[in-house]
């Protein structure tokens, strides 16, 4: 178990920063996910951090000692990427112990070992099918098997469980983070899925245009989001955003309560709403509606439980409320949180 840590790392292709200037540590046996939206660096970041990829500027450091400049196989760390890059040819039992036979330990050595990662994996029985014999689960912890072997300081993941169903998505993120717990390995893991992130990692990095926009728990980042960026690209539906009285601020879809026709009870906003649209979700009801005066005449969408009896539809004139408590507000020229706007300048 060591710390994986970025300092001022920085990554140029011709003039696009793909990584501009991160600095980032994964603590000692912590789950680090990197989230973002396609192209905002997560995979340059993470090659870097395997040696893949040589930093324009910046260090890599792996438990405390600089690694900036040596070759990925130096570098005590193992990588899964979405592909697997399994050999097709060989066995699983040899696909596993392939690490090991090509650093020259021994064969009852090599077994003992591999025996014990298909058992951390539940895939003792498919140690002589091939990969294609294999469903896309099973493949995916025959990789994370191969990668453990090595008893790496750190596990490297990029998109691990992207080619695999839905169904299959939400079991495997069980067993990885089952395994991650068990093993103790620090890892640092990519992905653009927000509920990946958010279900899996000790903390969220998350990234926009090469940048860290915030780092913090899924709490943290979910309901004290340091800039409209992150306030937007985490939930789903996003949170709102709306002009109002020269700022912006930001709520919940779920934090609009139905008002129940008398003033709003002190604390609270009174949000006039006119339906512009109700959707169905089974267990919540999604209302999409515009705003009403005193507000600008902006979209917003408010998340109802299916068991609140209060029930809208297309073109009725409805009243929330939120509580004071559940508004964030922002910058309008920066689109940072009001009160990081103001330390920073
Ligand atoms: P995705 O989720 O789509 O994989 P990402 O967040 O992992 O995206 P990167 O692959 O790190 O993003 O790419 C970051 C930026 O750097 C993008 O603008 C990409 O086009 C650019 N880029 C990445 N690799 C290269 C390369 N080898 N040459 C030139 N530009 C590159």
């Amino acid at each position: 178990m060591k710390t994986v840590e970025a300092r001022a790392i920085t990554k140029l292709f011709g003039n696009v920063h793909a990584v501009d200037g991160i600095d980032l540590t994964a603590e000692e046996g912590e789950f680090l996910v990197l989230l973002g939206p396609s192209g905002c660096g997560k995979t340059t970041l993470l090659r870097m951090i395997a040696g893949l990829e040589e930093p324009t500027s910046g260090d890599i450091l792996i438990g405390g000692k600089v690694v900036t400049h040596l070759p990925p196989r130096a570098r005590d760390i193992a990588m899964v990427f979405q592909s697997y890059a399994l050999y097709p040819h060989l066995t699983v039992h040899k696909n596993i112990a392939f690490p090991l036979s090509a650093r020259g330990m021994g064969h009852e050595a090599i077994k003992d070992k591999v025996t014990w990662a298909a058992g951390m994996f539940g895939i003792e029985r498919l140690l002589d099918r091939k990969p294609r014999q294999l469903s896309g689960g099973e493949r995916q912890r025959v990789a994370l098997a191969r990668a453990l072997v090595r008893e790496p300081a750190a596990f490297l993941l990029d998109e691990p469980l992207s080619n695999l169903d839905a169904k299959l998505r939400t079991s495997a993120r069980l067993e990885l983070q089952q395994f991650q717990r068990r093993i103790g390995t620090t890892t640092i893991y990519v992905t653009h899925d927000q509920i990946e992130a958010m279900g899996l990692g000790d903390r969220v990095a998350v990234l926009n245009a090469g940048k860290i926009r915030q780092i913090g728990t899924p709490e943290e980042i979910y309901a004290e989001p340091w800039d409209t960026f992150v306030a937007t690209f985490i939930g789903a539906p996003p949170m709102n955003l709306v002009e109002h009285n020269g700022a912006v601020i930001g709520f919940r879809p779920e934090h609009l309560k139905p008002a129940d026709g008398g003033p709003a009870a002190e604390g609270a906003i009174d949000v006039p709403v006119r339906v512009v649209r109700v959707e169905y979700l089974g267990s919540d009801e999604l209302v999409y509606g515009v705003l009403e005066p005193p507000f600008p005449e902006e979209n917003i969408v408010a998340k109802l439980a299916a068991s609140d009896p209060f029930r809208t539809q297309q073109g009725e004139r409805v009243r929330f409320a939120i509580k004071q408590r559940d508004v964030r507000r922002f910058d309008r020229a920066t689109g940072l949180r009001a009160d990081r706007a103001a330390q920073a300048s």
